[in-house]
């Protein structure tokens, strides 16, 4: 996944335009209830979601500055905002935030570490 804009652009998938509902089997739909892959949640396809405009979690990480950039040496590892060639971290998402199903985005649950 390279840096993006953050301008809304459609479902890399689907296609589906910002605002609007993820087709079936997309793997970039998320479930509303966990946050997760909905193709990996145990609701059979049956939470439908849409489309923000722009990868789930990718504005939280925006927020918190978790970036990546990959060291020719020791691969992928965490860098201010602002690095050349940055890209989101999404697996801070895992360890450092819950998912919020209310709010419909990660709230971060650990505010003693960057
Ligand atoms: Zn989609
Ligand atoms: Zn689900």
């Amino acid at each position: 996944m390279a840096d993006h804009d953050p301008r809304p652009f459609n479902c890399p998938d689907c296609a589906a335009a910002p605002g609007e509902l993820h087709e079936d089997g997309c793997d970039q739909a998320h479930c509303p209830d966990t946050g997760r892959q909905r193709l990996v949640c145990d609701h059979d396809g049956a939470c439908t979601s849409r489309w923000s405009g722009d990868f789930v979690g990718a504005a939280e990480c925006r927020e918190c500055d978790w970036w990546l950039v990959e060291d020719p040496e020791l691969g992928l590892i965490p860098c201010p905002a602002g690095t050349k060639d940055a890209i989101e971290d999404f697996n801070r998402l895992f360890t450092h935030a819950r998912w919020d199903a209310e709010l419909q985005r990660y709230v971060r649950t650990d505010l003693t570490t960057t």
